[in-house]
């Protein structure tokens, strides 16, 4: 298979794949603007309350691109071509609070790599209202060039925000010098990851150890295999629990056919992520990293904005 663009996973539309997780805690590394909630002591001030219902957006920062279909699906259709796109997410609820998942890809990063019909991914957010003052947390599912890559401009535009990455994703992308050689390097950005990395010991970061209970109705679960750290997103939604699953899947295929993407860095953690994820929501309501259909298969609410659920 020759060297592949790590923009390259191509997708395929097809099917629509779900599920959920569940989530914990552990620590912070800092006290905060908004004060963070202890591990687990969120759930405990929760008690007896109604669990909010938000609703979760797909925002499209860039694509559609083509790649063979191999690359998002386990070595499978090396003679099949098929689109993905690039995407953050919104989870809002009704009171107008906001979390954001991801950051997409600098603007360099975006050219340097040939993103087609890129934008910046806080103007994407803008077009359907996000604003400086309802954003408190931005969740990074991994440290790859196209979900973490775009933290300079979160930074400044969400200035009351706190970031929440695992310690695992943190150590190896920060701390590691494997991260550095050739295989593994090409999927991941230094520059964001040095932003990331000088936050240590700051109140806008936060280091999460496993499964996170992060607000009311919203869940952090740890979801290694794509990466070493990474983490997906479980959101009690209208239609009951959803999770935003990030590359955990690059494709609703991959969760209905059990398949992961081509990009792997330990195959038994991923197949036990799949099983954990699969768990925690219905396969229609557990979205994928890159799939257009969650572009061209919702309700459109702004260019490039879909309600996902
Ligand atoms: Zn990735």
């Amino acid at each position: 298979m020759g060297i592949l663009d790590r923009r390259d996973f191509l997708k395929t539309g097809l099917g629509a794949g779900a599920a959920v997780m569940g989530a914990s805690i552990i620590g912070e590394l800092a006290a905060a603007p908004p004060p963070a909630p202890a591990n687990g002591a969120a759930g405990a001030a929760e008690a007896g309350l109604p669990v909010p219902e938000y609703e979760v957006y797909a925002c499209k920062y860039g694509g559609p691109m083509v790649r063979k279909v191999a690359v998002v699906l386990w070595n499978s259709g090396w003679d099949v071509d098929g689109p993905f796109n690039y995407y953050v997410w919104v989870i809002k609820a009704k009171s107008g609070e906001t979390i954001l998942v991801d950051t997409g890809c600098s603007p360099a990063e975006g050219a340097a790599r040939k993103v087609t019909e890129f934008v910046s991914s806080v103007d994407v957010l803008a077009r359907m209202g996000v604003t400086a003052d309802t954003v408190s947390k931005v969740v990074i599912t991994h440290m790859h060039w196209d979900h973490v890559g775009n933290i300079e401009a979160y930074l400044k535009a969400f200035p009351k925000a706190r970031f929440y990455v695992q310690q695992r994703e943190f150590d190896f992308c920060v701390n590691n010098p494997v991260v550095k050689r050739k295989p593994i390097a090409i999927l991941f950005d230094p520059l964001a990851s040095k932003v990331v990395g000088d936050l240590k010991g700051s109140e806008r970061l936060v280091l999460v150890q496993g499964d996170y209970h992060l607000a009311p109705g919203v869940d952090l679960s740890l979801a290694p295999g794509h990466t070493l750290g990474l983490q997906v997103v479980r959101v009690n939604t209208a239609k009951g629990p959803a999770v935003v699953g990030s590359d955990c899947a690059h494709v609703f295929r991959g969760y209905r056919e059990d398949n992961p993407s081509c990009f792997i860095m330990d195959m038994p953690a991923w197949i036990d992520s799949f099983d954990k994820v699969k768990a925690k929501a219905p396969l229609d309501l557990i979205f994928p990293g890159h799939d257009v259909l969650m572009h061209d298969g919702y309700p459109k609410v702004a260019e490039g904005v879909t309600r996902l659920v």
